[in-house]
């Protein structure tokens, strides 16, 4: 049996004020979504803060990126140890943002997801297609290549149970446009099928979530879909009362 998981990226937003009253009325409600995992992924420099206000509760956190190495000369770069000092449980790998506005290469995702797995924390692993490739007919090829590239350096099958797919379709990150729940569907039951093929039963225990503008209105019909484990969410993780709404949905 999966625990779901509704993960909310909160990409580079947020203050000291706005993150305190996100992070209370999270608290305050949390007995609404008792039925799943929430995780929330601030900004790096709020990681001492939310880990400070969410210790003790069921509520986990996370980062939104990591460094492939481990210490040295790399201006800039937050490093595995330095999550594991604020007992980070995620961080999101190969996001389509980090790919598109910085570059990041299928090699430098999978050095990242080897670096990750061997600290002990989850990546959450973003796959996904553009709206170019969808339209001619690549999705499944495209979220296969990628999910084959990134554990491509992962031996060991224990690890790979503990990375968390997100289907992060790109032309519905942050446009409003979020997928339809029986697309998603096939998407997320191609690539547990694909992880089976690695290992029988591998695909069946690792959760696999979906991204792209998940809305409260929207949620429902994704989460009663067989392969959706939940959501990362962007834009409604920011407002308090949409992501309990979110969360208080899926109840898997
Ligand atoms: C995301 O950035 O991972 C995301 C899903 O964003 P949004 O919900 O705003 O589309």
């Amino acid at each position: 049996m999966r625990n779901s998981l509704i993960a909310g990226n909160w990409k580079m937003n947020g203050s000291l004020a706005s993150i305190k009253s996100l992070l209370q009325t999270l608290l305050q409600n949390r007995e609404r979504f008792k039925q799943t995992e929430v995780s929330v992924l601030p900004p790096f420099v709020y990681l001492e803060l939310v880990q400070q206000y969410l210790q003790g509760s069921p509520i986990t956190w996370g980062a939104q990126n990591v460094s492939s190495e481990s210490k040295g000369a790399y201006t800039g770069e937050i490093s595995v140890p330095m999550l594991q000092d604020f007992h980070c449980r995620y961080v999101t790998i190969g996001h389509s943002e980090r790919r598109q506005l910085f570059g990041e290469t299928d090699q430098q995702i999978a050095a990242k997801l080897v670096a990750t797995l061997c600290g002990g924390l989850h990546p959450i692993l973003c796959i996904g297609e553009t709206a170019v490739e969808r339209e001619a007919g690549q999705t499944l090829a495209v979220v296969s290549r990628q999910l084959a590239e990134a554990i491509k350096l992962v031996d060991n099958v224990t690890n790979l149970t503990k990375i968390v797919i997100a289907y992060e379709p790109v032309w519905a990150i942050g446009t409003g446009r979020q997928a339809a729940p029986a697309e998603v569907q096939e998407v997320h039951q191609a690539i547990r099928a694909q992880l089976n093929q690695r290992q029988p039963q591998l695909g069946d225990s690792i959760r696999i979530i979906y991204g792209g503008s998940v809305k409260p209105e929207g949620a429902a019909q994704l989460f009663i879909q067989a392969d959706i484990d939940g959501a990362l969410v962007g834009g409604a993780s920011l407002l308090a009362d949409q992501f309990i709404e979110i969360a208080e949905q899926c109840k898997r």
